[in-house]
C-alpha cells in the first residue's frame, strides 16, 4: 500500500484491479457478492457519514454495523456492502470530508512509518488540526 499519501479507494483498487474498475463497479460487484445490492441510483442520497483516517487510509464507517470501507475521492458516497445499511435502505450516505483535509494529511504524513505501516497516521472528526500538530510536537516531529 502507498505510504507517501493518505490513501483513497482509488489508490487501493486501481493498484489491485486497474483503472477500469471504478468505485461504482467495485461497490456494485461487492454488494452483489454480499447480497446487499442492487445499488441505489446516484441521486438517492440521504444522511451523511463522516470520513476519518485510520492507519493512513481514508475510511467511512457504516452507522448500522461495524463495517467500514475506503472513501472514494471520485464518488464521495458510502454504501455498506455488508449490511445494505439497514438504517438507510435504498439510499447512499454522503461522505463528509473535513474542510482542512489537505492540512490534516500534511501533518499526518510527517509521522514516520512503523515497520512500513502508517499506524500513527490517524484522525477523527473530533480532532482539530492544532491537536494533530501538538501530537507531532510532543513526539519531536515537525509540524
Ligand atoms: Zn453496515
Amino acid at each position: 500500500m502507498r505510504t507517501d499519501r493518505i490513501v483513497w479507494h482509488e489508490d487501493v483498487v486501481n493498484t489491485q484491479h486497474g483503472d477500469s474498475v471504478t468505485f461504482l463497479i467495485f461497490t456494485r460487484d461487492m454488494a452483489q457478492r454480499f447480497g446487499t445490492g442492487p445499488l441505489p441510483a446516484l441521486d438517492r442520497v440521504r444522511s451523511t457519514v463522516a470520513a476519518f483516517i485510520n492507519h493512513g487510509r481514508w475510511l467511512a464507517q457504516c452507522p448500522s454495523c461495524p463495517s467500514s470501507a475506503y472513501v472514494s475521492l471520485d464518488v464521495p458516497l458510502f454504501w455498506c456492502v455488508e449490511c445494505g445499511q439497514v438504517d438507510n435502505p435504498g439510499y447512499w450516505y454522503e461522505v463528509v470530508l473535513p474542510a482542512a483535509r489537505a492540512a490534516i494529511e500534511s501533518v499526518l504524513l510527517k509521522r514516520p512509518l512503523v515497520r512500513n505501516v502508517a499506524s500513527h497516521r490517524n484522525w477523527v472528526p473530533e480532532e482539530t488540526l492544532q491537536m494533530l500538530r501538538n501530537e507531532n510536537l510532543r513526539q519531536g516531529i515537525e509540524v
